[in-house]
């Protein structure tokens, strides 16, 4: 996995220069890839002042309108929070995050999403995450300064992904993973399919999405993989009668 092919995603940033400092710590790392949706004031002052040098990359950062225009192309979503959700979703600490990460192949692209300083991520955007990532701080005070967050995450990465050795250890896909917006499509295709055979009933839909997008994220589903379920979803809802 290349770490300028690991983007940071800030979600809603109310103060830039938080945006700064979250991009030095990047640069420090060898991350190059920033999105910002829906920042509060942006460019601006203080984060080209709070970047001292890394501001390249607020030339190059991508603004976004919403997460999910943010994410078309990533393969692997990583949302980072503060507190311990009440929602069961896969979760993991920056090196078990890190370790995943070293193990994808070159092509790879992978997002850390960071939510805003007063509110964090909301559940449906942690949904939107394969994993959500958890630094193991004090518990009884948790929440740590956004750009120290970018900072420790860019860091496990970059000690996991420049052990060479680490990663060659650890399989490695064959064909490119599927991305965010590829997946999106597969799970309105399983929704539908699940729907026209019977097993869904729209009417009282639980939770069964939200454990089959558990399951499927967890496999890392290849482009391969993911056609072939397609292909089973399209047989299935042709046969239906
Ligand atoms: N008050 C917010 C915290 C926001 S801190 C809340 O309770 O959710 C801003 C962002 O930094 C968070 O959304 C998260 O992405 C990141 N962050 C802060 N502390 C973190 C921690 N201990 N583990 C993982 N991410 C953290």
């Amino acid at each position: 996995m290349k770490l300028s092919n690991i983007r940071v995603v800030l979600v809603q940033t109310t103060h830039p220069g938080n945006i700064g400092a979250a991009v030095r710590a990047m640069k420090n790392m060898g991350l190059e890839k920033l999105y910002l949706v829906e920042p509060k004031h942006f460019p601006h002052a203080d984060a080209t002042a709070r970047a001292s040098g890394a501001d390249d990359l607020l030339a190059t950062a991508v603004v976004c309108e919403t997460l999910e225009g943010a994410l078309a192309g990533c393969g692997l979503v990583f949302g980072a929070s503060a507190r311990l959700r009440t929602i069961a979703w896969p979760q993991v600490n920056p090196r078990q995050c890190a370790s995943v990460i070293s193990t994808l192949d070159d092509t790879a692209e992978v997002a850390l999403v960071f939510g805003r300083e007063h509110a964090g991520l909301t559940n449906e955007e942690l949904e939107q995450c394969h994993y959500l990532v958890h630094i193991p701080a004090n518990p009884e005070f948790s929440s740590l300064n956004l750009a120290a967050a970018v900072q420790v995450l860019a860091y496990e990465a970059r000690v996991a992904c420049v052990d060479e050795v680490a990663s060659q250890e650890t399989g490695v896909t064959s064909s490119p993973m599927a991305t965010a917006d590829e997946m999106a499509g597969f799970y309105r295709h399983l929704e539908q399919t699940i729907i026209d055979i019977g097993f869904l009933d729209p009417a009282n839909p639980r939770q069964l999405m939200r454990r089959l997008r558990r399951l499927f994220n967890r496999a890392h589903l290849d482009k391969m993989e993911l056609n072939i379920l397609r292909g089973i979803f399209a047989a299935a809802q042709k046969n239906i009668n």
